[in-house]
């Protein structure tokens, strides 16, 4: 059985509820976990009261500001880890962020600054979380991210995030290899295209969804409830055994040729 009582987990990256981390949220509550979010901060704490009302329902024990580009933050979410539960069983690694110019037209334009900001919050975070996650995971843990096909394939205006997200995978294979004698598994969910504050910033996203919804062995594209259930499964016992993985769940797109 799917069963996630007594575990704490840290779930980043909400920002609404066409989040892909709000269906995962949804699901590990639904399975008995019990939560910590973060968000990212701005200025004038709107994203703090939406997605606080946003979350209510899910009675998270931890909630946090976290800026992955602010040391100071992610190391007082850890603290605060440290201090309210004293132990972490699953990370949810779930944000990505490219300048939405580096998102379109020729790849070869793509800035220095804007390749280092991709990879530094995209990719780079995912090692910084779950370097700040191991010493807590004392009883094992899951740590999962979300990847998209554009790390292996070229697909039309993704461009840098596909590096980014080439480079997260491979981070996902390292990091399981150092931290399986820990029991900590560490795995990357390819999940098809969603229509997200995140996904809108690439050009062409519709286009994309619609070609998915066209070609896709299930003639559609998934939801973030259906992500959210296998990041559930990958964070229980029931997937004891696998670790370094990328699971795809696009609806079967990846197998087809053409
Ligand atoms: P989203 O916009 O809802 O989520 C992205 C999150 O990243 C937001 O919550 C945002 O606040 C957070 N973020 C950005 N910069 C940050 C920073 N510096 N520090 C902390 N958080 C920061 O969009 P989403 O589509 O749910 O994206 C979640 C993940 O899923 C991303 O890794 C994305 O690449 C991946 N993904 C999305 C799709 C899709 O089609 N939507 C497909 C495959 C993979």
């Amino acid at each position: 059985m799917l069963d996630l009582t007594g575990k704490n987990a840290l779930v980043t990256g909400i920002a609404n509820n066409r989040s892909i981390a709000w269906g995962i949220a949804q699901q590990l509550h639904a399975s008995g976990a019990n939560l910590g979010i973060t968000y990212l901060p701005d200025e004038k704490g709107k994203m703090e009261k939406k997605v606080a009302e946003l979350v209510e329902p899910l009675n998270p024990t931890l909630f946090l500001p976290c800026n992955v580009q602010n040391d100071e933050q992610v190391a007082s979410t850890f603290a605060a880890i440290q201090e309210k539960w004293g132990k972490l069983d699953i990370l949810i690694h779930c944000l990505a962020f490219a300048n939405k110019d580096d998102l379109s037209g020729d790849f070869s334009n793509t800035s220095r600054s804007g390749f280092t900001t991709a990879m530094e919050i995209s990719t780079y975070s995912l090692i910084q979380l779950a370097g700040a996650a191991k010493p807590l995971m004392t009883e094992g843990g899951s740590i999962v991210t979300l990847t998209y096909l554009g790390g292996v394939r070229a697909i039309p205006n993704y461009n840098v995030m596909g590096v980014a997200k080439a480079g997260l995978e491979c981070s996902v294979r390292y990091l399981a290899a150092e931290m399986g004698p820990a029991n900590i598994r560490v795995n990357a969910i390819s999940a098809g295209p969603i229509r997200t504050l995140a996904s809108s910033a690439v050009g062409g996203i519709l286009d994309m969804i619609h070609h998915v919804e066209q070609v896709a062995p299930l003639r559609r594209t998934v939801t973030q409830i259906e992500v959210g259930n296998t990041a559930a499964f990958l964070c229980s016992d029931l997937s004891s055994g696998i670790t370094g993985q990328v699971i795809y769940v696009d609806a079967g797109y990846e197998i087809m040729g053409m």
